[in-house]
């Protein structure tokens, strides 16, 4: 095994195995891995070689035997995004596009395929989760193809597809009268006493390390090469620095060379515990209680805000938090330019660049990778009445004459 566990905080080191806290200081664990061991077996045409799935980078994911489930999730589309780059009056931009990761379309499927393979060969019988929406339905969904019985905890007031979106796999869906924070505190006792095997909490470590390969993806589709800003979401804080342990790792094994990214953190004003900490100088967020509709990232107490907020220190990034009409905003001008429809969480990141590109924070001929994470048709709710409406007509040509003769008339083309 080239990988072992080891205390962010106090560094001492333990065997890979179900563990998430360090019993000397109760720091979190991280998966360690031995890149001496790793190095001579992994290269560029190596992994180009490899499945279009995360498991082309397993020489770097914290597994033992064979990929379990998620043969098909990551390898997304890095989508030049020309159009968006002239309204946000910028010169080379890029969209990461997870809204279409197989086969929960968001990013949860490239940690919960980690976990889940983990989980089974570390013996759990139950996979669970607690989850904001997305990553409940990947939990389920990737529980149902390994046939693992699977329990999943979701606050009580989400939107209805992403209730469908987990229940239609039949897990034990426990929707909790309380926020992601009470439904985090219930399943950390429940993880516990019933000792099943919860993605994000005993094995965190192994879920977080999958959110490396968003990170390994952006490199290696720009050609091998490293972009000069990434903006990302954040929640509980799995994904933001692990884009730039990603990009660590492939500098160390010498896969790609050149600094590393500013990488700056976007939230939504509603829920914005880490842009606080960014504006006051905080070396811990402060817990706030979450109010958006960006429901997929309203996690008011990060399990990793100490992590983000050092990766976007250390590289020089800044934090935005956007109003609840700009995340709005956002959705359509993504949908507009690009043709991808996203949820809130990434209105909330295309609106958060556009102000980093306002503020100066970006500088406008510098290269930038936006991060899409999860998929509008989950949330189409928010967009009720917002959108083109449709025109009722009926089935004869004279009516759509007549609709056509109305609109020019009205100035519409
Ligand atoms: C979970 C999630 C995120 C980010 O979550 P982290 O916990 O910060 O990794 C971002 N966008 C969407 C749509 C999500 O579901
Ligand atoms: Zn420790």
């Amino acid at each position: 095994m080239n990988f072992s566990l080891r205390c962010h905080l106090c560094k001492t080191v333990f065997p890979a195995g179900p563990l998430w806290v360090c019993d000397r200081c109760l720091g979190p664990l991280e998966v360690a891995f031995d890149y001496d061991a790793v190095r001579p077996r992994i290269s560029r045409e190596s992994i180009a070689a490899g499945p279009k799935s995360i498991w082309r980078y397993r020489e770097l994911l914290p597994i033992t035997g064979e990929p379990q489930t998620g043969l098909h999730s990551g390898f997304t589309p890095l989508v030049r995004a020309d159009r968006l780059a002239k309204k946000l009056g910028v010169a080379e931009l890029y969209v990461k596009d997870d809204s279409v990761n197989h086969p929960t379309c968001s990013y949860k499927d490239r940690v919960v395929s980690v976990a889940a393979t983990r989980a089974v060969e570390l013996g759990f019988e139950v996979f669970a989760c607690a989850s904001t929406g997305n990553l409940a339905n990947s939990v389920a969904s990737h529980a149902a193809r390994l046939g693992l019985a699977c329990s999943v905890f979701i606050p009580d007031d989400l939107e209805p597809a992403k209730v469908i979106g987990s229940s239609v796999y039949h897990p034990r869906l426990i929707a909790v009268r309380g926020n992601y924070d009470d439904v985090n505190r219930l399943c950390t006792q429940v993880a516990d006493q019933y000792g099943w095997g919860f993605a994000n909490i005993n094995l965190r470590a192994y879920y977080a390390e999958g959110a490396k390969t968003y990170g390994f993806e952006i490199a290696e589709q720009l050609g091998w090469r490293l972009p000069r800003h990434v903006v990302c979401p954040v929640a509980g804080g799995t994904l933001l620095p692990r884009i730039l342990k990603g990009f660590d790792e492939f500098r160390r094994l010498g896969l790609v060379e050149g600094d590393l990214p500013s990488i700056h953190a976007a939230q939504a004003e509603g829920c914005s515990p880490i842009i606080h900490a960014l504006d006051e100088g905080l070396e811990f967020p402060e817990p706030v209680k979450p109010k958006t509709i960006a429901k997929s990232i309203a996690i008011g107490n990060s399990a990793d805000g100490f992590q983000v907020l050092r990766a976007v220190r250390s590289t020089g990034g800044a934090g935005a938090a956007v109003s609840e009409d700009d995340i709005i905003g956002g959705i359509q001008l993504l949908a507009e330019t690009e043709g991808i429809f996203t949820e809130p969480a990434g209105g909330v990141t295309v609106a958060a660049t556009r102000q980093l590109i306002e503020r100066g924070a970006i500088p406008r001929d510098e290269s930038i990778v936006i991060c899409i994470t999860g998929n509008g048709f989950k949330t189409a709710d928010v967009l009720e009445g917002k959108g083109a409406p449709a025109i009722h007509i009926g089935r004869s040509m004279a009516e759509f004459e007549q609709h056509v003769m109305d609109a020019a008339r009205d100035g519409v083309v």
